[in-house]
C-alpha cells in the first residue's frame, strides 16, 4: 500500500514538474528574477552568447538568457484546473506560433547588382556636378592660363581628391591639352574621362571574396567583417550588403557584433529577415567577439556561403578599438582566416574620414572600402584620396537610404556620372 501511495506521489510530482517547465518556457518574461545558477538554453530563433570567456572551435559558445532552475522543493503541486490551464496555454501559444509563421512576410527579391551604379548614376550626378561640369567648363576656356590651371587645381582639392593626386592630374592634363592643340568639347571630355579613370586606378581588384571554402571539411563560409565609426552607415551597409550577396545568389548569415548600440542588432535582424538571412545576436553589451564566433559557427552549420559580421565602432580610444577589433578578428579566426575586412567611411566627413581610415588600417588589415552617402556630397574625390592613403580599393559605394542603394564600385561608370 505504501509503495502504491509513493508511486502516485511521484507520478503527480512528475506531471506537475512537466507542466511547470512548459509554463517556464512560454512565459519566461513573467517570471521573477532568477535566484539560482542560470540554466543553459539555446533558443532556436535567437542565439545569445556567453559574454566573458573566449570560445574555442568545437565548444558551444551560445548560452541563453538566465532562466530559473526549478528544484522539486520549489514545485507546489498544481490543481487539476491549473494543469488544464497550463495545457490550454501551451496549445494557444503553439497556435499563435503557427499563425505567426504563416503570416510571415514574403521574402523580398533584391535588385540585381550588375549595372547598379549605372542605374544610380543620377544620384551621383546630382551631387558631383560641380566637379565634373566645373572641370569641363574650365578646360573649355579659350585660353588656358596659369589662373585657369589654378582654378582647376582648387576644384579638385575642394572635391577631396587630395594634394598629390591633384598635382599629378593637372600635370598630365596640361601636357595632353598642349599636345591636342585645338580642343573640341568631345575631345576634352574623352581626355578628362581617361585621366580621371586612370587616377581611380581601374586595375585594382574590387571583387568581394564571398565564396564558401568548399575545400575545407566542413565547408566554411567566407567571413566578412564590417568595421567603421558609429554613424557612418555601418549597420545599414551590412544590411544592404546582405541584399547584394543574396541578389548575386549567395546564402548569408549575419552577425550582430555591434552589441554596444542598443538598436543595431534589431536593425540588422530586420534587414536579414527581409531577404531570409538569419541574424546571430548576443545580449546587449555582451562580448562582440563571442557573437562573431557564434555567427561563423552558425554559418558552418547552415552551410552558408558568407557570414557578414557588423562590428561596433567606438573610437574614443585607439587602444580600446584595437583591443576590441583585434579580439573579434582573433576569435573569428579560430574557425579560419577572415576573407574581407570592409571599412565603411562616410564620404561627407572629408578629411576626418581619412583620419579615421588610418586609425582602422593600423588596427586591422583593411581589404576594401565602402564609401557611404556619396549621394549627399560634392566631395567624390575622396574615392581617390582614400585609396591612395590606404592602398586599398573602394569596393562599394552608398548612394542613398533605400535598400538597394549600395552599388559595386566601377571607375568608368563613376567618372561618367561625374562628367554628366
Ligand atoms: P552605424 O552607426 O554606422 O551603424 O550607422 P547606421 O547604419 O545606423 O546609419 C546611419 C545613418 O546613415 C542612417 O540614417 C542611414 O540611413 C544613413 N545612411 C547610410 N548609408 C547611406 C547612404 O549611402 N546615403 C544616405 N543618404 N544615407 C545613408
Amino acid at each position: 500500500m505504501e509503495t502504491l501511495i509513493l508511486a502516485v506521489v511521484i507520478a503527480v510530482v512528475a506531471v506537475a514538474a512537466a507542466a511547470g517547465l512548459v509554463v517556464t518556457g512560454r512565459r519566461r518574461k513573467e517570471l521573477p528574477a532568477p535566484k539560482a545558477q542560470p540554466q543553459i538554453t539555446k533558443p532556436a530563433d535567437q542565439r545569445t552568447v556567453e559574454p566573458t570567456a573566449e570560445p574555442q572551435v568545437g565548444e558551444d559558445a551560445a548560452v541563453g538568457a538566465p532562466e530559473e532552475r526549478r528544484t522539486l522543493e520549489d514545485v507546489t503541486l498544481p490543481t487539476d484546473t491549473e494543469t488544464a490551464a497550463a495545457a490550454e496555454a501551451a496549445r494557444t501559444a503553439e497556435a499563435a506560433e503557427v499563425a505567426e509563421a504563416e503570416a510571415a512576410p514574403e521574402l523580398e527579391v533584391p535588385e540585381p547588382t550588375a549595372g547598379r551604379l549605372v542605374r544610380l548614376r543620377s544620384r551621383l550626378a546630382r551631387s558631383q556636378n560641380t566637379l565634373g561640369k566645373g572641370l569641363l567648363s574650365l578646360l573649355s576656356r579659350d585660353r588656358l592660363d596659369e589662373d585657369t590651371w589654378e582654378e582647376i587645381e582648387e576644384l579638385l582639392l575642394t572635391a577631396d581628391v587630395g594634394v598629390a593626386p591633384t598635382q599629378e592630374l593637372v600635370e598630365r592634363l596640361r601636357t595632353r591639352v598642349k599636345v591636342l592643340g585645338t580642343r573640341t568639347p568631345d575631345e576634352l571630355r574623352g581626355l578628362l574621362r581617361e585621366e580621371l579613370v586612370a587616377l581611380i586606378d581601374p586595375s585594382l581588384d574590387r571583387s568581394l571574396h564571398v565564396a564558401r571554402h568548399d575545400e575545407e571539411t566542413p565547408a566554411r563560409p567566407a567571413v566578412l567583417l564590417v568595421v567603421g565609426v558609429n554613424g557612418v552607415g555601418k549597420t545599414t551597409t551590412s544590411g544592404k550588403l546582405a541584399r547584394v550577396l543574396v541578389a548575386d545568389g549567395h546564402t548569408v548569415v549575419l552577425g550582430a557584433a555591434d552589441t554596444f548600440r542598443a538598436a543595431a542588432a534589431d536593425q540588422l535582424q530586420t534587414w536579414g529577415e527581409r531577404v531570409g538571412a538569419r541574424t546571430v545576436r548576443g545580449p546587449e553589451a555582451g562580448d562582440p567577439a563571442s557573437v562573431a564566433f557564434d555567427a561563423v559557427k552558425e554559418g558552418i552549420a547552415e552551410g552558408a556561403d558568407t557570414v557578414l559580421v557588423d562590428t561596433a565602432g567606438r573610437l574614443h580610444t585607439k587602444t580600446g578599438l584595437m583591443d576590441e577589433l583585434g579580439k573579434v578578428k582573433r576569435v573569428v579566426e579560430k574557425h579560419g582566416p577572415v576573407d574581407e575586412v570592409l571599412l565603411v567611411l562616410d564620404a561627407t566627413t572629408g578629411q576626418n574620414g581619412l583620419v579615421q581610415a588610418k586609425v582602422f588600417a593600423e588596427v586591422v588589415d583593411i581589404t576594401g572600402i565602402v564609401l557611404t552617402k556619396l549621394d549627399g556630397t560634392a566631395k567624390g574625390g575622396i574615392v581617390v584620396s582614400v585609396q591612395r592613403q590606404l592602398g586599398v580599393p573602394v569596393k562599394l559605394i552608398g548612394l542613398g537610404e533605400g535598400a538597394d542603394d549600395l552599388a559595386p564600385f566601377e571607375p568608368g561608370a563613376f567618372v561618367d556620372a561625374l562628367l554628366g
